[in-house]
């Protein structure tokens, strides 16, 4: 978990290199891609246009995409999420209560980052349509994310990690990552 442009993608790709090197099986599976393919038919352009449906009905995918993410066989899942997700009605959590029981994880990784690198990560990464916000926004959900990440915590009972993905240091936040769940 973490905030959209702290590097998310880019450290789980490192982990996924070192899994390999060392014959771990690793799934990968991307939260936003498996609501992206619920909401096929709901004419949605790309990942970053799904913040923008009703509250209601992201509520509607993400649990469906909870479910479909709990059917999947496994020897080792790393799931790709977001604690907050920023709507017109304010923060959504990514992984409320009813979410985090059908997911059911073992781990809890932050990933974090220092604001201003996270607010140039966003503008460098054309790629994608973030939220274009500034430091002090950054920072603030930055904070949130952390809180959020206690809370979610106490209510799994999961342990959890924050691993700080410096500028040009994400293969040794996934090095930290892999170290801990002895992938
Ligand atoms: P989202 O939640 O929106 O998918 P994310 O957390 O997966 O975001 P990434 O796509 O992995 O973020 O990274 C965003 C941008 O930041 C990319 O252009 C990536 O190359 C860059 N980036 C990620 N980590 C680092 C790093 N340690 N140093 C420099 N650039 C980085
Ligand atoms: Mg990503």
């Amino acid at each position: 978990v973490g905030i959209p442009g702290v590097g998310k993608g880019t450290v789980i790709h490192h982990l996924l290199r070192i899994a390999k090197a060392k014959g771990t099986s690793l799934t990968y599976v991307l939260y936003g891609d498996v609501m992206m393919r619920i909401a096929a038919k709901r004419k949605i352009k790309d990942r970053d246009e799904l913040r923008k449906l009703s509250v209601k009905e992201q509520q509607k995918i993400q649990l469906e995409a909870a479910k479909k993410i709990h059917s999947i066989s496994h020897h080792f899942l790393i799931l790709d999420t977001h604690l907050l997700i920023r709507t017109k009605e304010g923060y959504l959590p990514g992984v409320p209560q009813q979410i985090l029981e059908e997911l059911a994880p073992t781990n809890l990784i932050l990933v974090d980052a220092d604001p201003a690198e996270v607010a140039a990560r966003r503008a460098g990464d054309t790629s994608r349509a973030r939220d274009k916000l500034n430091v002090e926004e950054i920072k603030s959900e930055l904070e949130l994310s952390k809180q959020l990440l206690l809370t979610t915590s106490a209510l799994s009972g999961c342990p959890f990690m924050i691993v700080r993905n410096s500028e040009g240091k994400a293969e040794e936040a996934a090095a930290t990552i892999a170290s801990a769940l002895k992938i």
